[in-house]
């Protein structure tokens, strides 16, 4: 039986404390029937965009077991012993309290650790929220979205709960920035930087160059930045359309805390920050992430272990005859030859070894994997070597 509909009258309480009328709007419901409602109606009340899309599908999570995961760019390394310590002195009564809601103390040492101002930080649960925030107040339905393909593929689902067009436009060779990245009528281009899954830098240079000729909003999303050894917060100066979002997720080995940091220039971040959850980091958080980026000595003694074996499971796959495009991030792209990737993420998976297989026609030859420890290398090499040759 179709579901009857009928035009709904919306009412809010206004800001003047009088109820207001704001519209109408076409609703679901079964109007006038009374009862529980079906859940099938309630299924048809979700909205159309969110029904048709696909959701995010995050790297597996396993919770136990001796696997060796290497499938979600994750650091081998623990975070700071000061992050540890800082945890255990703020675990108490206090947590009855709210955190902060603008998390300031962690936006004050973010500001002073890059040389910008306090206004021109936010910070997140996660970059994701900082992506989410974004995408929630830049783009509309309609707008459009472009990133240079392959990118991140959260991007895709927000654009999608934004009832925003998603173009992805193919990278140049070698994965470059493609040169027509600008001929799409973007709102807004986000281009990951170090890319994922690539690991591909696109230079200080080259971004320059097309911040200096883009009219859309330019988001760098710099999860992998630490690795790289170069960054463009600098740059807000100049370009007043640039946002930078960074995490802690993985050079500061603070995947599980959930901390992402987001700058752009004052203006647009007051109107960045109308958007966020009210309490979007929690007290933990904000602790861990002071403490995180006041210890860059640790920081920096971490990333050049992986930058160091990232050199070394490079060049050893590219000794086995593979081509791998030189990673700036903490993890390697290798190509497998004759179309076995899938079999080869398989066999590795059979081993205990967990890498990243994306389906999509330009990655389907790629496995991504993370870089872990050396002797996690080792494992994961040996078993990459056997599994190719006994195809
Ligand atoms: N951006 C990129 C390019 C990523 O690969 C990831 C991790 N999946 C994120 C953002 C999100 O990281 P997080 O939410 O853990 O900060």
């Amino acid at each position: 039986m179709a579901v009857p509909r009928y035009l709904g009258i919306l009412f809010s309480y206004g800001a003047d404390s009088r109820w207001e009328l704001e519209g109408q709007v076409e609703s679901h419901a079964a109007g006038g029937v009374g009862g529980v409602m079906r859940i099938d109606d309630v299924v048809g009340s979700v909205r159309r965009g969110i029904r048709a899309m696909e959701g995010y599908v995050p790297g597996k999570q396993l919770s136990g077991g001796t696997y060796i995961k290497l499938n979600t760019n994750e650091n081998p390394y623990p975070p700071s012993p000061r992050v540890l310590e800082a945890l255990r002195q703020a675990v108490g009564a206090e947590l009855r309290l709210y955190s902060d809601p603008m998390a300031l103390r962690l936006r004050e040492t973010a500001a002073e650790l890059y040389g910008c101002e306090v206004d021109e930080v936010i910070a997140g649960n996660g970059s994701d929220d900082i992506l989410t925030i974004i995408f929630r107040t830049f783009l509309g339905a309609g707008d459009v979205l472009v990133t240079p393909a392959p990118s991140y593929t959260l991007y895709k689902p927000l654009s999608a709960l934004q009832d925003a067009t998603f173009k992805e436009i193919p990278m140049g060779p070698g994965y470059t920035l493609p040169e027509d990245l600008d001929a799409h009528g973007a709102k807004v281009v986000i281009i990951v930087n170090p890319n994922a899954p690539t690991g591909v830098l696109h230079p200080r240079a080259t971004l320059r160059a097309f911040l200096e000729r883009t009219q859309s909003v330019v988001v760098i999303d710099e999860a992998y930045a630490d690795f790289a050894g170069e960054h463009v917060i600098d740059m807000l100066k100049e370009f007043p359309n640039l946002i930078v979002v960074r995490t802690f997720s993985k050079a500061y080995a603070l995947a599980g805390m959930r901390l992402g940091l987001g700058f752009a220039r004052c203006e647009v971040m007051a109107e960045m920050m109308k958007v966020k959850d009210s309490y979007n980091l929690d007290s933990l958080a904000i602790v861990a992430g002071c403490a995180a980026l006041q210890d860059q000595e640790w920081l920096q003694e971490i990333v050049g272990m992986i930058v160091r074996t990232r050199t070394w499971v490079q060049q050893e796959l590219e000794g086995m005859g593979l081509y791998v495009p030189p990673s700036c991030g903490n993890f390697v792209f290798p190509t497998i030859p004759d179309g076995r990737a899938a079999e080869v993420f398989e066999a590795l998976e059979k081993r205990r070894i967990l890498a990243r297989y994306f389906r999509g026609p330009l990655v389907k030859d790629s496995l991504r994997i993370s870089i872990g420890t050396d002797a996690e290398m080792e494992t994961c090499l040996q078993a990459l070597r056997e599994s190719l040759t006994q195809g």
